[in-house]
């Protein structure tokens, strides 16, 4: 049976980017019931690898994050939540994974090099961020989890985090598991890109729609969406792929959106259809957008209202999660430890 691990960084609040990337995936596997674990995991030590000074920031989010968590539909009766810095064994963990792995390794990391890049640290790179692939590694591998629902952005990371299994397992023993990556079967939604059209939404990049956004603030934001730069009029034939409007539509639309506010269409390619002919208007595609994202994210946002009402029970079920997620880490740990001859002691014995 499968082990399940995912888990976002507290950097702002979940926007659509994680619900099509992982959240929901998370959400469908948790109520097919068809695992042995599944582990959440709010990554607040690595969110700290580019957010030192900005403790409060990253503080702040993991509530929020937990809030987004419930609110799309995980349990933590059947799942088990938890916060990343409660589990010191992972930073032990990391530092023996350490030796498995190059700087060189790390510096060809293409999302670890896009990231240094969009966050402008050019030669002044935290040592921590650096190596967050290799922390990464410990998260997953310290609850022996076989599948990570994630982003295509993760996929180098889970490739780093095999190579360390089979290193371990081949240096030392049979110990550790070789996790595999699941990507949404929609390809849009592996990368849904920002709103101004850039590669991808992200809270770093403030080019979201948040989970919990008001109706309001996610009218606003549709309408200011980047789309075809070359359709300046209605009549003139516009381009689909490349424009975010339409792969927020590849994301979320089904038939059905068009019977309950666009009939004049029967599906997303008769709409693409006219756009690409010209004579639509990125107004009416946007409206129709709204319409959808409306009615996709309004009982998440009532749901998350409530929740938010009780925090104390938030952080109660994050502190059982933590504890939980701790006896699985430490028995690893001392898998790995043993598998590597430097658990010394038993005792009050030595261990040959
Ligand atoms: P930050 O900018 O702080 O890195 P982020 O928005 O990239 O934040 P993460 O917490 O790094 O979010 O990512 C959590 C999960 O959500 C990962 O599995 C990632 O692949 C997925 N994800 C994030 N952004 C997107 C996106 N735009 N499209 C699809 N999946 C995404
Ligand atoms: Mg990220």
């Amino acid at each position: 049976m499968d082990v399940v691990l995912t888990g976002d960084r507290p950097t702002g609040r979940l926007h659509l980017g994680h619900y099509v990337g992982s959240l929901k995936r998370r959400v469908e596997m948790q109520n097919s019931g068809n695992y042995k674990n599944m582990y959440v995991m709010i990554a607040d030590a690595q969110a700290l690898t580019d957010n030192a000074g900005n403790i409060n920031k990253v503080r702040d989010n993991i509530s929020e994050v937990a809030l987004d968590y419930l609110a799309c539909g995980l349990d933590p009766e059947k799942v088990t939540i938890f916060i990343q810095s409660q589990i010191p064994e992972l930073c032990e963990l990391s530092f023996y994974y350490m030796n498995l792995v190059t700087v060189s390794r790390l510096q060809r990391n293409p999302t670890v090099k896009n990231e240094i890049q969009l966050r402008g640290f050019k030669q002044s790179i935290p040592v921590g961020f650096f190596t967050y692939p290799i922390s990464q590694a410990a998260d997953i591998t310290a609850f022996k989890a076989n599948l990570v629902p994630v982003g295509e952005d993760q996929l180098p990371m889970i490739e780093q985090t095999r190579e360390i299994v089979r290193s371990f397992n081949s240096t030392y023993k049979e110990v550790l598991v070789e996790p595999e990556a699941i990507l949404p079967e929609n390809s849009m939604c592996s990368r849904l890109p920002g709103l101004d059209g850039a590669a991808k939404m992200s809270k770093s990049l403030g080019n979201c729609i948040y989970l919990s956004d008001s109706s309001n603030d996610i009218k606003k934001k549709v309408q200011s969406m980047f789309t075809d730069p070359t359709h300046l009029r209605v009549e003139d034939p516009g381009h689909t792929e490349n424009n975010p409007v339409f792969i927020y539509l590849d994301a979320f639309c089904k038939d059905e959106h068009f019977a309950a506010f666009l009939p004049a269409y029967q599906n997303l390619q008769e709409l693409k259809d006219h756009y690409q002919r010209g004579g639509l208007g990125d107004g009416t595609v946007k409206k129709f957008l709204n319409e959808i994202l409306q009615s996709e994210l309004k009982p998440i946002r009532e749901r998350r209202e409530v929740l938010a009402q009780d925090l104390g029970y938030i952080f109660k079920m994050l502190k059982h999660g933590s504890q939980k997620a701790e006896e699985v880490a430490a028995q690893t740990l001392q898998e790995v430890k043993t598998a590597m001859g430097i658990n010394y002691f038993n005792g009050n014995e030595l261990n040959k």
